[in-house]
């Protein structure tokens, strides 16, 4: 009924989504979206993103592409896990420059207060054009943490501008801007 849809890199028939008219099945959405993007972990967030896409492109209004690339994944567990965008594994595997850099929660002022200074944050950024790669974060917060990272990797943010963004002191989200000074062979706590 509404044509072909661009999703991510696959353009597909949509002749089912008649459905997405009404609001008592507006939650099948999110599913008939992911299976054909490709995209094979189900995550909530997706599944949002997802619905608001198809139900924007049903109804004619701009709808910006999703960015299978800067997903976060996270584990709600004790220390929390967080992550976006390729392993440093994976980016050297592909070839690309790559700066890591890693700052642990140890050394950082919140999570000393807070009493839960295990883990670390680990960035992964362009060694030339200072986008980001990847994140991948454990300790205190980083559930929380990884939507700045999610920010850089989605935007035009860069290594560059997040270490020139002042961050608010003492706060977990200051690793972020350690971790990428120490990517680019400044760090001053560590
Ligand atoms: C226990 C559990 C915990 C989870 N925790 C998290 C989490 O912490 N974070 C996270 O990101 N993701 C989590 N997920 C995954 C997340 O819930 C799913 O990825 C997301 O809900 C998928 O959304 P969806 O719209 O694609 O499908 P669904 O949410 O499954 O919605 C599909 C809807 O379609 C309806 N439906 C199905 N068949 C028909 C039919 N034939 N006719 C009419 N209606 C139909 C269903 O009743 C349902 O309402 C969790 C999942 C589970 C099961």
């Amino acid at each position: 009924m509404f044509g072909q849809l661009a999703l991510s890199h696959t353009v597909w028939s949509c002749s089912s989504l008649t459905i997405a008219r009404s609001s008592k099945y507006a939650g099948l959405v999110g599913s008939c979206a992911r299976i054909h993007s490709g995209w094979r972990r189900g995550l909530a967030h997706v599944a949002s993103a997802e619905g608001v896409f198809v139900a924007e492109k049903i109804a004619g209004a701009h709808a910006p592409e999703i960015h299978y690339d800067a997903i976060p994944a996270c584990t709600y567990c004790h220390p929390e896990i967080a992550s976006v965008g390729l392993t440093e594994e994976k980016a050297r595997a592909q070839n690309i420059p790559i700066r890591v850099g890693r700052m642990p929660f140890r050394a950082l002022a919140k999570a000393t207060a807070a009493g839960d200074p295990n883990g670390f944050v680990k960035v992964i950024w362009h060694e030339h054009t200072g986008e980001l790669i990847g994140a991948h974060l454990i300790g205190p917060a980083v559930t929380d943490l990884i939507a700045e990272l999610t920010l850089a990797k989605t935007t035009e943010v860069n290594a560059e501008s997040l270490i020139h963004t002042i961050h608010a002191h003492p706060t977990f989200a200051e690793a972020i801007k350690e971790a990428t000074e120490d990517a680019l062979g400044h760090a001053i706590h560590l």
